[in-house]
């Protein structure tokens, strides 16, 4: 679950990490105030969106005026924005975040996640931040700095200074990355972090590190202990369907391909993939209907499959351990007849009572195609599709 700048921004004052004075608004009415709020006579003012690169975008501009303001905030505010890293949707705009502008001499770029071949939280630290690290990571690799925390002793305070040095650092600001450091570890720990990102982290004039963006994920997994972060969500930021299909108990994200997958099991689902992009195909989704898939869920996974205009044919694989292959059969007659299914299906049914399931489905008269094993099913959808463009 990703949180928004401002909601980041208030974690970081918590934990005592140097963020900008800002307000956040919602309505043009509150602009005033949070021009007032900052004691300066210019600002910066963002939009707040979950997507970086709003800078490159027009989500983020510098106004030396409030007129000036004004017109930014009326052209943002209940608007949609698509940065490079929206891929191609745009998101809405409800809130701003304004805030006083500070003098930047250096931006330095800050991270903390957790690597996944080491298991250990892990600072990406470089000097060279600000609008293009993915390009300083392509093409200087040698500009990017990692410090892997052991759990048992923590981030040590030699390890801090190793990212000074590495990024030139002195005096007070050298002093300060130490302690950015040590909170941003501790944040993450306690409140279940799983990416705490600092571009840029700046250096000012009078040699001060400041967070100037901030974005920060936890981990869906902890949010039952994390309560108050937990009402931080914001679903108009999120994809509609993926929204739709947590709560129903699915697990679905949206892919590029056109044969949607419905699979029972996140390992049988990626099994699946692999398999359809073996004979050629590309899957338009990951769907892991659950262990206790019942028929309204599988019918509800249809209709998310669906609702993807990208889908040329459909593979349902099922393997019934807990789950009853006739049920399923029901659950799909009753899914194909409610959207009015054009669409070719093919449907591989395994397990506890995979003969009654596969009978129902032929008993149907629908157009599905039953398959006997998971590459034959994987090969027929494939086909299918190309038939049906
Ligand atoms: P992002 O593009 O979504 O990552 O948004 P950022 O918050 O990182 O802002 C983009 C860029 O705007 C930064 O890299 C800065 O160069 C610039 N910027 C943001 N705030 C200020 C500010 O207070 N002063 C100046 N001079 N530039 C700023
Ligand atoms: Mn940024």
């Amino acid at each position: 679950m990703n949180l928004h700048e401002y909601q980041a921004k208030s974690l970081f004052r918590a934990y005592r990490i140097p963020v900008p004075t800002g307000q956040v608004i919602r309505h043009q009415s509150e602009l005033a105030d949070a021009l007032n709020a900052t004691g300066t006579d210019q600002w910066v003012i963002k939009a707040q969106i979950h997507a970086g690169a709003r800078g490159k975008a027009g989500g983020v501009k510098l106004v030396k005026s409030a007129s000036e303001a004004e017109t930014l905030a009326r052209a943002l505010l209940g608007t949609e924005l698509a940065t490079p890293q929206t891929a191609g949707k745009a998101l809405p705009v409800k809130a701003l975040l304004v805030e006083e502008t500070l003098a930047i001499e250096e931006e330095l770029y800050l991270s903390l996640l957790i690597d996944r071949a080491s298991r250990r939280h892990t600072f990406i630290v470089s000097a060279a931040g600000g609008m293009d690290i993915e390009a300083v990571a392509a093409e200087t690799p040698e500009r990017i700095h990692r410090v892997t925390v052991n759990p048992a002793v923590g981030l040590m305070p030699y390890q801090c200074r190793e990212v000074g040095f590495a990024l030139n650092l002195t005096g007070q600001a050298f002093k300060q990355l130490g302690q950015i450091m040590q909170a941003a570890y501790r944040l993450a720990l306690d409140k279940d972090v799983s990416l705490l990102e600092i571009n840029p982290l700046i250096k000012t004039a009078d040699n001060a590190l400041v967070a100037l963006d901030a974005k920060v994920s936890l981990d869906p997994n902890a949010l039952y202990r994390q309560k108050e972060l937990a009402e931080m969500r914001d679903p108009s930021q999120e994809d509609e369907r993926e929204a739709r299909a947590a709560d129903h108990q699915l697990n679905y994200i949206a892919l590029d391909g056109n044969i949607g997958c419905m699979v029972n099991g996140a390992g049988l689902a990626m099994a699946t993939m692999d398999l359809i992009q073996l004979h050629g195909g590309e899957p338009a989704n990951f769907l892991d209907v659950g262990g206790g898939a019942t028929a309204d869920r599988v019918a509800e996974a249809f209709k998310l499959i669906l609702s993807s205009d990208q889908v040329e044919s459909i593979l349902v694989n099922i393997f019934g351990g807990i789950v009853r292959c006739d049920l399923i059969a029901d659950g799909i007659i009753q899914a194909v007849k409610e959207v009015g299914l054009t669409l070719p299906v093919v449907v591989r049914l395994e397990g506890t009572n995979a003969a009654q399931g596969r009978a129902r489905l032929a008993e149907s008269e629908l157009q599905i195609v039953t398959a006997e094993t998971l590459s034959e099913a994987a090969e027929q959808a494939v086909k299918l599709a190309g038939e049906a463009r």
